[in-house]
C-alpha cells in the first residue's frame, strides 16, 4: 500500500474484494446508526463484535486480553506505558526511564515522554539491530519498559529477541511491543510468546481499514495476565451470552478514549478477519515478505542497501549515492509520482542517510513489483543523465515541488496572527 500505484487504481491494505466487503460491513444501518448513549440491551450486537474481535487479536498476537480503546498505533503506546507505569507504582516501584532503539518510529519516544518518562536511547548494531552490549549497559531498576518493534524499522528481524526479552524480565521491566509491523508474521509468530508484555496493533496498518486516507484509525492494546487489572475501562465482558460493559475496574488507568473507540474500524477489522481467515491471514503475511524480497533483489544495484537480506516485510534503501549529482532521497519520492506510484516513506528510519522505506504489501501484483523497480532504475539513471529534469519533477500532477517550509511557516504565522515573516518560535497569542 505505502508503494501503491496512485493512478488510475488507488489500492488499500487488503484484496479488493474483502476491501468492499469490510466497507459494506462497517456501513449496515445496524452498526453505522447507533448512538453511543444507547441503552446495553439494545447492542447486543455490537458488543459480541466487540468480545469476539478481542478474543481474535488476542490469539493472533498471543495476549490475554484487549483494548479496542485507543484511535491509533501512537495513542495505543501511551494507553500501554500508563498500564505499565500503573502496574510498577502499585508494587511501589517508581521506575522513572523507558528504553527506546534508535531505529524507532518518532511516536515511541513522543508517547514515553507525553506518560512522564525520560527516554534513553539504545543504539542498533551494525547489522541494523539492536545491540545486546548496549542495551545490558542502559538496563537498571530505574527501566519501566523497553519499547521495541520486530521486525525493526529497517525490515529486519530482531533475532535475539527471546535473550533481550530475558535481559529485560530480568531486571524487572516490561518489554513492550510496537505492533506496526506486524504484517510481517500474523499466522507464523506471535509476539506474545516472544515475551512482550503489552502489544498495540494498528488496525489501519494490518486490519484493512485504509491507512492515510484521513479517515480515523484504531490502536487497540493487548497485554498479559499482570497488566489486566489496569486495563481502561469499561472493558467488554459475556456471561451466559448476554454482554455488559464492566466499568468497576478500581485499578484502570480509566478511559482512554471518549466512549468505546472507533467503532466502524472495528466492525472492519473483524470482517477482514473472518473473511480471511487464520489461514488467510498467515498467507497475507508470507506474500508482503516476499514481495518485499523479491523487490529489495530488483533494488540491488539500482540504490545503495545499507543492511544484508533477506528482510522481513518491507525493506530499507539509501539514496546516498546520487549525492554527487545532487540527487537526495526527496527526488526519488518525486519521481516517482510522477511516475505514477504513490511514494514511498523517506527520510525515516533516522539511522540510514536518504533514507527510502519500501513496503510493497501482500496486495501488489507481480507486474507492479516489476513496474515500480522499472521507475525506479529510470529515476537513477536519469539522476546520472538529467539531473535537473528529475528535480522539476513531478510535472503532469495537479501540483509540483510544495515550498513545505515555507507553508509551515506561513501557517504558523497565519496561526498566530503575525506578519508572514517567518515565525521560528512559538508564542501565546493574546485574545
Ligand atoms: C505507524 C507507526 C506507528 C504509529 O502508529 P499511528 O497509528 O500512525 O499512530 C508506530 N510505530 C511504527 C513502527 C509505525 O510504523
Amino acid at each position: 500500500m505505502r508503494s501503491a500505484r496512485i493512478r488510475p487504481t488507488y489500492r488499500v491494505s487488503a484484496s479488493p474484494r474483502s476491501c468492499a466487503t469490510n466497507e459494506a460491513a462497517a456501513a449496515l444501518p445496524g452498526f453505522a446508526g447507533l448512538h453511543p448513549y444507547q441503552d446495553e440491551e439494545t447492542v447486543q450486537g455490537a458488543l459480541e463484535l466487540m468480545y469476539r474481535l478481542e478474543r481474535a487479536l488476542c490469539a493472533i498476537v498471543g495476549v490475554d486480553r484487549v483494548t479496542l480503546q485507543p484511535a491509533a498505533g501512537a495513542h495505543g503506546e501511551w494507553t500501554a506505558l500508563r498500564m505499565i507505569q500503573a502496574y510498577h507504582r502499585s508494587r511501589g516501584d517508581k521506575r522513572s526511564e523507558v528504553l527506546v532503539p534508535d531505529s524507532a518510529h518518532g511516536t515511541n519516544p513522543a508517547s514515553a515522554a507525553l506518560s512522564g518518562f525520560q527516554v534513553v536511547e539504545v543504539r542498533s548494531g551494525p547489522d541494523g539491530r539492536i545491540s545486546l552490549a548496549d542495551l545490558e549497559s542502559k538496563l537498571s531498576p530505574q527501566v519501566a519498559a523497553l519499547m521495541l518493534t520486530n521486525p525493526n524499522t529497517l525490515g529486519l528481524f530482531e533475532r535475539e529477541i527471546l535473550d533481550v526479552a530475558e535481559m529485560v524480565h530480568a531486571t524487572g521491566a516490561m518489554l513492550y511491543y510496537d505492533g506496526a509491523n506486524l504484517n510481517a508474521f500474523m499466522g507464523v509468530a506471535r509476539p506474545g510468546d516472544m515475551g512482550f508484555d503489552a502489544v498495540h496493533m494498528n488496525l489501519h496498518k494490518t486490519f484493512t481499514t485504509p491507512h492515510g486516507g484521513g479517515g480515523p484509525g484504531a490502536g487497540p492494546v493487548g497485554v498479559k495476565a499482570d497488566l489486566i487489572p489496569f486495563l481502561p475501562h469499561p472493558t467488554v465482558e459475556q456471561s451466559d451470552g448476554h454482554y455488559t460493559f464492566d466499568f468497576k475496574r478500581p485499578k484502570s488507568i480509566g478511559r482512554v478514549r471518549s466512549f468505546y473507540g472507533n467503532f466502524g474500524m472495528l466492525v472492519r477489522a473483524y470482517t477482514y478477519i473472518l473473511a480471511m481467515g487464520g489461514d488467510g491471514l498467515t498467507q497475507a503475511s508470507l506474500d508482503a515478505v516476499l514481495s518485499a524480497n523479491y523487490l529489495r533483489k530488483q533494488v540491488e544495484g539500482v540504490l545503495d542497501l545499507p543492511h544484508e537480506g533477506p528482510c522481513m516485510h518491507e525493506f530499507v534503501a539509501s539514496a546516498h549515492n546520487l549525492a554527487p549529482q545532487g540527487v537526495k532521497a526527496l527526488d526519488v519520492a518525486k519521481g516517482l509520482l510522477e511516475r505514477d506510484f504513490y511514494a514511498p516513506t523517506v527520510y525515516f528510519p533516522l539511522v540510514v542517510a536518504e533514507a527510502i522505506m519500501v513496503e510493497p504489501t501482500e496486495t501488489e501484483s507481480k507486474a507492479t513489483l516489476d513496474a515500480f523497480a522499472a521507475a525506479l532504475k529510470e529515476i537513477v539513471e536519469q539522476a546520472r543523465t538529467d539531473p535537473a529534469a528529475l528535480h522539476a519533477e513531478p510535472h503532469s500532477l495537479p501540483v509540483g515541488r510544495l515550498d513545505e517550509v515555507g507553508t509551515a511557516r506561513r501557517i504558523t504565522a497565519y496561526l498566530t496572527g503575525q506578519s508572514e515573516d517567518p515565525v521560528l518560535r512559538w508564542k501565546r497569542v493574546q485574545k
